[in-house]
């Protein structure tokens, strides 16, 4: 996982501004490590606090030859919550592109000394080499310990399923601060691909790059997949359109099989270092709705209370000094959280846990009601959640964006969903709360400011 590795004159970075060779991204990190080892030579944990840019991936590389811990964070939290982070983290020094208003000693991350460090750190297995909060789909910050050893694991399943080399374009449009952007900047770094990377996802942009620079591995969010295909996505070079986070709707995996546009759908999480299980473009249509197989070498269960499980190493050792937190079975599998089934060793994801409506004694899942409500012409977006219910213990009711014909929303539910499933409310809202991923924070619908538009 060092730019050392590769061919100095092949292209490792590019952005909107700036196209690197590995040997210039070794050169800038090398110089960036000697710049922080000499003004801040005790510092442990660096935070990385920054828009994506070439400079960021610049940034973690120096961090991976200082031998540091790397703690990415988000730039879409609030100032109390960074402080928060920070502390739980015991970040003391942080690398930024613009000063932070936190009482944390910081850097600029363009900075660079004339020498490159010399006396790069040789990584161990079990050493932690991130810190990496998830990404608050449930509410409280946990920052996850990621060793060396579960980053490689974690990019050579990667590779066995998604093929990366050296003639490979990745093209990253989603944070870098959260798993699925941070792997694959250590995907790039351990097999030589190219990493492209953009500030933020821009549909038309993406689509020019995909075409314009032979993009041949993607990873997208769904909704992300349904704009592109929106505005004329085809195959081009594409071999891999990796999309994970939540369930893919069977419109859009459909409307992408016309067009060949090879979708992987892959279930993971930042306390296994990205993939546990992921979908290969060839079985999609035959197992829709199914989040594929385990990648070897982890291994996946469902436990009797519907939760799956996994093992294997790129499964975190536990938090960092929350161990009260850490969610080992005695046999050593890590409960994720997620409910699920596998039938014929396919995984389905049903949803979180903690989202589960239990309605009368039923369970009913609000990623199922939220795939229907898509269906209905005019409607955008879907959030469902929980709502109490002095019959039922608690029931289903949605939050809407767009508009649409409630006869036609109720024809598409009759026939889709038993009628315990049927939502009981429907709330009209501008936009759905998502975090910086575009994952459907659920537990968000409940707060005031989507209770104000009842
Ligand atoms: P994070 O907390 O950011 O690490 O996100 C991991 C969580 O995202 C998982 O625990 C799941 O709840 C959710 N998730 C990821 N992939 C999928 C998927 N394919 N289907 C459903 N939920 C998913
Ligand atoms: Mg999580
Ligand atoms: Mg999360």
């Amino acid at each position: 996982m060092n730019a050392l590795n590769h061919p100095t004159d092949h292209i490792a970075l590019v952005t909107a501004g700036r196209r690197l060779t590995w040997g210039t991204l070794w050169n800038e990190s090398a110089r960036l490590a000697h710049y922080v080892k000499r003004n801040a030579p005790d510092a442990r944990h660096i935070g990385l606090y920054a828009a994506n840019s070439a400079e960021y991936v610049i940034a973690v590389h120096a961090v991976l030859l200082l031998g540091k811990v790397l703690v990415p964070l988000n730039t879409r939290l609030t100032k109390s919550e960074i402080k928060t982070q920070l502390e739980t983290a015991d970040v003391d020094l942080l690398l930024v592109d613009e000063t932070c208003d936190v009482p944390v000693p910081q850097l600029t991350l363009t900075m660079r000394d004339d020498e490159p460090i010399s006396d790069f750190h040789a990584w161990k297995q079990d050493e932690v080499m991130s810190l990496m909060f998830t990404s608050g789909t449930t509410g409280r910050a946990k920052a996850v310990k990621q060793t060396y050893g579960n980053h490689v694991a974690s990019a050579v399943a990667a590779r066995e399923h998604l093929g990366y080399g050296t003639r490979d374009r990745m093209l990253v449009v989603t944070p870098l601060f959260h798993m699925s952007g941070l792997a694959q900047v250590y995907r790039a770094a351990c097999f030589g691909s190219t990493l492209y990377v953009e500030p933020k996802f821009d549909a038309a942009r993406t689509l020019d790059l995909i075409t314009r620079e032979h993009i041949t591995h993607v990873s997208l969010v769904a909704v992300m997949l349904d704009r592109l295909l929106a505005i004329g996505l085809q195959r081009q070079a594409l071999r891999v359109v990796l999309v994970g986070g939540g369930p893919v709707p069977k419109p859009l995996l459909e409307e992408a099989e016309r067009r060949h546009i090879p979708v992987a759908q892959t279930y993971g999480m930042t306390e296994t270092c990205s993939q546990v299980a992921t979908l290969l473009p060839s079985e999609a249509l035959d197992h829709l709705g199914s989040s594929g197989r385990a990648i070897l070498p982890t291994r996946v269960r469902i436990n009797p209370d519907g939760e799956i499980e996994v093992s294997g190493p790129t499964v975190t050792p536990g938090y960092y000094k929350q161990p009260e937190a850490d969610a080992w079975t005695t046999d050593g599998f890590w409960r994720t959280g997620d409910l699920g089934t596998i039938q014929d060793g396919y995984l389905y994801v049903h949803d979180r846990r903690s989202d589960l409506i239990i309605s009368g004694g039923e369970n009913v899942y609000p990623a199922e009601i939220e795939s229907v409500l898509r269906r209905c012409p005019g409607i955008e977006d879907a959030g469902v959640t929980g709502r109490l219910d002095a019959t039922w213990g608690t029931v289903p009711v949605a939050y809407i964006v767009g508009s649409y014909d409630p006869l036609e929303l109720e024809r598409l539910l009759t026939e889709h969903l038993a009628s315990y499933k049927h939502p009981k409310a429907f709330y009209s809202v501008r936009e759905l709360p998502r975090n910086a991923n575009g994952k459907l924070m659920r537990h968000r619908l409940k707060e005031t400011a989507y209770d104000s538009t009842r």
